[in-house]
């Protein structure tokens, strides 16, 4: 139920960013997850769907969820790879690296309007 709590935190920033008229024309949320995050984007998906549709506001609201790789930095060889299958290691010296610089971010990368009715 983790993913429930983190749902509703999304709309709570929300909510704090943008007047009430505003989020009446949301259409769309995209995130950030990190492989490291500890969420599964399947599971926050479902969250998400659960959350929004007990809310009026937020029946047409969409949820995208764009996964983030996990990459760490090799200062040795001034190297950025991207960790598959959780092996930490530089791609260019081979050596163990756990110097983790993407993959652990869950943020709210956008957010889609509507376009704003002509009275
Ligand atoms: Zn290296």
């Amino acid at each position: 139920m983790h993913e429930i709590s983190l749902v509703r935190s999304i709309f709570n920033s929300l909510e704090a960013e943008f007047s009430a008229e505003e989020l009446q024309r949301l259409t769309s949320i995209k995130l950030k997850v990190g492989l490291l995050s500890n969420v599964e984007p399947l599971l926050i998906q479902n969250a998400f769907e659960a959350v929004a549709s007990a809310e009026d506001k937020y029946q047409n609201v969409e949820l995208q969820v764009e996964t983030v790789p996990v990459e760490i930095y090799c200062e040795a060889c001034d190297v950025h790879s991207v960790i598959e299958h959780y092996k930490f290691v530089c791609s260019s010296c081979g050596r163990p690296n756990n110097n983790v610089v993407k993959g652990m971010e869950l943020l709210i990368h956008q957010v889609h309007f509507a376009e704003e009715t002509t009275v």
